[in-house]
């Protein structure tokens, strides 16, 4: 098939986006499983260990850190005998947020894959809490943001009642709900349900998980990061029950960015009554969450939050249960089971660039796209996915100034395709497979890197 022109492109001849996958009958079943009383026990469990400060490390039974890790831990242990459940453990320095030498555990259950099990897709939350007092003479403070963190007092913060319902014990029931409903299933890719620690104290426990994943180069295709989806009402009495914001780093087309589509068409696909709605930047203003550092590793990765966030409770004692709405949560991990299941029963996201072999840019990866014979054609190429049960690929496009891909054209198992008369230079275009079942790899987009500062040398 040829087509002709960018008008033509535009309008009604081609699908709409997002419109290709059907959706797979295993992923509906286990978006419906997701068990709105288990969500709510235990957002409210998490919430009665008093704390979950990493400086509540002690053996007391029922209270702080310690004894609420080593629930998750049976928790995850009890839901099957396929997720590898393990501890995590750190010891960290003294430092900036951490007033003494601190041990810092992340609980990690792992669900091989069975066909492409090097690739894994994680899905996080972060179970330590924080309610922070301020130091003698720092003045106002709001609770969350707004420089409260720089006038923190360590130590009596440790010592402070910090429930954290919503940040985050509404994550890790996330996190939790999807091990337990995903775990009696079996999907191509690794899944891996993590609840991180020392979020609170200056993203720790994501960090240390982040970088060794880089440096054993494990292959993450996607981090999916709970953080503050526990309430639906903000602190000024706005209710916003029916989306969820996605957060997603720049730049235009960068991994992160593409993860952040991928889970609003999903959403619109599995959980129709319920949005999710990107917003293009890594994290709310100025502030982060345990998706920045795999991003910062090159790993994608969004972070889902209510809009309702409740500023004057977070990170204080009344970020409590009875403020909570476990149904808006459990609205937020029908959406991530979704996404998670959708992407490890998917074939990868498929390879559009080739290494170019000779002249001024060998060595480097290009994107494979190109004018073809007559100059004003669009032709792309790409590598063959190679998955068994690929149905084939299809071809996505929008203008440059547009967020969301508009259209797209199913193409089969083609690995080239030309558009007659479309120019490369006015739209963004991306490819990605899709399987026998409906589900859709990531698009992969070809996007030419950036131009390189380079020097001129001048005759002496
Ligand atoms: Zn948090």
């Amino acid at each position: 098939m040829a087509l002709r022109s960018i008008t033509l492109l535009f309008c009604s001849t081609l699908g709409l986006a997002g419109q290709t996958g059907k959706p797979d009958v295993l992923v509906q079943k286990l978006v419906s499983e997701i068990s709105l009383d288990r969500i709510g026990t235990t957002m409210k469990h998490l919430g009665d260990f008093g704390t979950r400060s990493v400086f509540s490390d002690t053996d007391e039974p029922g209270n702080g850190i310690k004894a609420a890790r080593t629930w998750i831990y049976n928790e995850l242990k009890s839901y099957s005998p396929r997720l590898e459940v393990s501890y995590d453990p750190w010891k960290v320095k003294k430092q900036t947020r951490i007033f003494r030498d601190v041990e810092l555990v992340n609980v990690v259950a792992i669900l091989p894959g069975t066909s492409q099990p090097e690739k894994r897709i994680l899905i996080t939350g972060h179970y330590d809490s924080l309610a922070i007092v301020t130091r003698e003479g720092a003045g106002d403070f709001r609770a969350s943001g707004d420089g409260a963190t720089d006038a923190m007092d360590a130590e009596k913060s440790a010592l402070s009642p910090a429930p954290g319902v919503s940040d985050d014990a509404s994550g890790t029931a996330v996190v939790m709900e999807l091990a337990r409903v995903m775990s009696q299933y079996k999907f191509e890719k690794t899944l891996v349900f993590v609840a991180f620690a020392g979020e609170e104290v200056g993203l720790v426990g994501s960090t240390l998980y982040a970088d060794r994943a880089k440096a054993e180069g494990q292959k993450i295709e996607a981090v999916l990061n709970n953080d503050i989806v526990g309430n639906d009402v903000s602190g000024d009495g706005r209710a916003q029950s029916g989306l969820v914001r996605v957060f997603s780093e720049e730049p235009a087309d960068s991994s992160s960015r593409e993860l952040a589509r991928y889970v609003r068409e999903t959403a619109q696909k599995y959980v129709p009554a319920f949005r999710a709605d990107p917003v293009f930047r890594n994290d709310r203003f100025s502030r982060g969450g345990d998706h920045t550092p795999f991003v910062a590793n090159g790993f994608a990765g969004v972070r889902f939050t209510t809009p309702a966030e409740n500023l004057g409770v977070q990170h204080t004692p009344n970020d409590t249960f009875d403020r909570a709405s476990p149904a808006y949560t459990a609205n937020v991990a029908k959406v991530n089971a979704a996404v998670a299941a959708s992407l490890a029963l998917a074939p990868s996201a498929p390879e559009v660039n080739r290494e170019v072999t000779t002249g001024a840019n060998k060595g480097r990866q290009l994107p494979n796209l190109a004018r073809g014979k007559s100059l004003y054609d669009a032709v792309l190429r790409w590598k063959d996915a190679a998955a068994d049960d690929l149905a084939g690929y299809a071809v996505v496009m929008r203008p440059t100034t547009s967020p969301f891909w508009e259209r797209e054209i199913f193409v089969g198992k083609a690995t080239e395709y030309t558009f007659e008369g479309l120019s490369i230079d006015d739209i963004i275009i991306g490819v990605k497979a899709i399987d026998k079942d409906g589900n859709e790899s990531l698009v992969s987009p070809y996007i030419a890197p950036p131009y390189p500062r380079r020097a001129i040398e001048l005759v002496q």
